[in-house]
């Protein structure tokens, strides 16, 4: 469904991804980790259309995602810091989506489960990071896209969110749509996820079913199998 095919992007001297495959599919809902700095937010804004390649491609249902803002589209991102203009309001920011998305489907559980409501005249620049965070989540899920691509989704929210979030995850999983999450604390993705991709400089390591590392590694818990292949 969503395919990169010898993805290699190159930033000065630095080979950020190097030659990288993955093949992610509807139903997965997969781990996308890595030390610092072994390319998993390039993998992933790559496959968004926001870095262009140097060589490779990524697919999405046989479309060039560079070539096709349909199918980009149909992807909802939950970026690592997320920028908005400063003087909008949450509901100017909300709107001015809706308007470019021009959507009718829209999923508003986010925004009610995270009382955004409340906030919507609330300038962005005065917002807490938590919940910049929340404004975030709600709004990748808002278009009901097809695929979720979340970097690092709960840093900076409460546990509370942190829970929603991850409930929300779960309803979404179960829908059987492709989940893509990034994050440095592995015990919340636990449970979870189905397959791991695992990145170091710049290169695939391995992508493998949860049940394939678990017989690999011997380790049941993805914590232990990871430090195992560390
Ligand atoms: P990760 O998400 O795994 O921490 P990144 O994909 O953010 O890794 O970064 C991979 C490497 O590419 C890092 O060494 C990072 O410093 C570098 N890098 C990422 N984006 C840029 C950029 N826009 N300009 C220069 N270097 C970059």
């Amino acid at each position: 469904m969503l395919i990169a095919s010898n993805v290699t992007k190159t930033f000065g001297k630095l080979k950020a991804l190097d030659n990288v495959s993955v093949t992610c599919n509807k139903g997965q809902t997969i781990a996308l980790i890595g030390p610092n700095g072994s390319g998993k937010t390039t993998l992933i804004k790559t496959m968004l259309g926001m870095v262009v390649p140097d060589s490779g491609f990524i697919t999405f249902d046989q479309h060039n995602i560079l070539h096709s803002w349909h199918y980009r589209e149909r992807i909802g991102y939950m970026p690592q810091i997320g920028r908005y203009p400063d003087n909008m309001t949450i509901a100017q920011v909300m709107d001015m989506m809706k308007d470019i998305r021009k959507s009718n489907v829209l999923d508003e559980d986010l925004v009610k489960e995270f009382k955004l409501p409340a906030l919507a005249q609330k300038k962005m620049r005065t917002l807490s990071g938590g919940t910049r965070q929340k404004v975030s989540a709600s709004l990748a899920f808002l278009f009901n896209p097809d695929v979720l691509i979340l970097d690092e989704p709960t840093a900076g929210l409460d546990p509370l969110s942190s829970e929603i979030l991850k409930q929300k995850i779960i309803a979404e999983k179960e829908k059987g749509k492709l989940i893509l999450i990034t994050s440095h604390i592995l015990s919340e993705l636990d449970d979870l996820v189905t397959e791991v991709i695992y990145m170091q400089d710049g290169k695939l390591q391995f992508h493998k079913s949860i049940e394939q590392l678990q017989q690999d590694t011997g380790q049941v818990k993805l914590t232990q199998a990871i430090a195992h292949v560390m």
